[in-house]
């Protein structure tokens, strides 16, 4: 039947609900849920502990439906290890990426949460493809489904560092880390799901007592250049981000990523080195330094995708000498400092790479 709605897009709340108006037990939303999410059994038919009654109910209620990989993309790396960009079409059509990362015992899913971005950061090839609308949970919660059975893998962190800004979609994004982060269900621990942001102060505010880990994406060392690049800066400045984290109510033991992409010329000096130690030393900050991925796809497979399209930027990737002066700089200066060598470059998976092809 074609008005049934897919399973995937319901909360724990809201199956217990429908489970209560069809006189069935409240109890019997979570074993559904188990079964779905645990067990990843995908027919009512196989709940060997629901009611025949309750799984006929369902059954003319509610499919299993997931949207479609309908292309990947391999990079492996020297060391053994490799990472997977998959295009996934969704119900209406669109197309959004998800990054899977190989990397020994840390198997990393990097998901997106809309289909484009708002955001418009300059550097950044989904900023530069507009924005199209929000996924669902159900959306955001396919992705792992569709890619840990592709991979045959069980997913051990997240990171919403895929297309779009997670907290400008905050409600389904929370509504699918309630079944994610679940031990009962998907079961990826919280302090392993990253939520990476552009800064949105008021809904970082909103989600720092939920325990998972924030990154925010800086990208300069002062509201000149940061305006320059990212158009949220001109709302919630770096003096935002510093009174965010300063404020001490961010809980416990995790620090706060600051990403910080380095474009030559642009934010690889040390003087820009400087500015950051004296806006956020002593903080409970990281930073992750990110080498900036230029959008270069001629004579490659993406070129017959949506890549092709791309027009580039005139930024240039730092040099390894002001990278690693950068790095030492701010090293010296006590902060812990990690370097993501952008695994899925070539697959254009890399950070401010995903796009979606149509
Ligand atoms: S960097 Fe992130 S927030 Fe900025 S445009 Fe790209 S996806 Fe959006």
């Amino acid at each position: 039947m074609n008005n049934k709605k897919s399973i995937f897009c319901l909360s724990l709340k809201e199956l217990e609900t429908f489970c209560i108006k069809n006189s069935a037990k409240k109890f019997n939303a979570f074993q559904i849920m188990k079964w779905v999410y645990s067990t990843r059994i995908y027919d009512f038919n196989d709940m060997t502990n629901i009611s025949k009654s309750l799984r006929e109910t369902l059954n003319s209620n509610f499919n299993f439906k997931l949207p479609e990989i309908t292309a990947s993309f391999k990079e492996d790396t020297t060391d053994g290890n490799y990472s997977m960009k998959y295009l996934i079409k969704l119900d209406d059509g669109c197309t959004i990426e998800s990054v899977f990362i190989d990397y020994g015992k840390r198997k990393t899913l990097c998901v997106s949460s809309q289909v484009g971005c708002k955001m418009l950061c300059d550097f950044c090839s989904t900023g530069n493809f507009g924005f199209q609308r929000n996924l669902t949970s159900s959306e955001i919660i396919s992705q792992i489904l569709l890619i840990e059975n592709e991979c045959k893998v069980k997913i051990t962190n997240i990171v919403f560092m895929g297309m779009g800004e997670p907290l400008d979609n905050l409600f389904e994004v929370k509504k699918a880390l309630e079944i994610i982060s679940d031990p009962n269900l998907i079961g990826v621990a919280r302090r392993k799901i990253t939520i990476s942001t552009c800064g949105i102060i008021d809904k970082l505010i909103e989600i720092r007592d939920l325990r998972y880990k924030i990154a925010i994406s800086l990208n300069a060392s002062n509201n000149y250049l940061r305006n320059k690049i990212m158009p949220i800066n001109k709302k919630y400045p770096i003096e935002d981000i510093v009174k965010f984290i300063s404020c001490g109510k961010y809980f416990g033991h995790n620090k706060i990523t600051l990403e910080y992409v380095l474009i030559k010329d642009f934010n690889d000096s040390i003087n820009n080195a400087k500015e950051l130690i004296k806006l956020f030393f002593p903080q409970n900050v990281k930073f992750n330094l990110i080498p900036f991925n230029k959008f270069d796809i001629k004579n490659t497979e993406l070129s017959k995708t949506a890549y092709g399209k791309l027009t580039e930027n005139n930024y240039e990737r730092t040099s390894e000498t002001a990278y690693n002066n950068f790095q030492d700089k701010l090293m010296k200066a006590g902060f812990v400092v990690t370097i993501r060598h952008s695994k899925a470059q070539s697959i254009y998976g890399g950070c401010g790479q995903l796009k979606g092809s149509l």
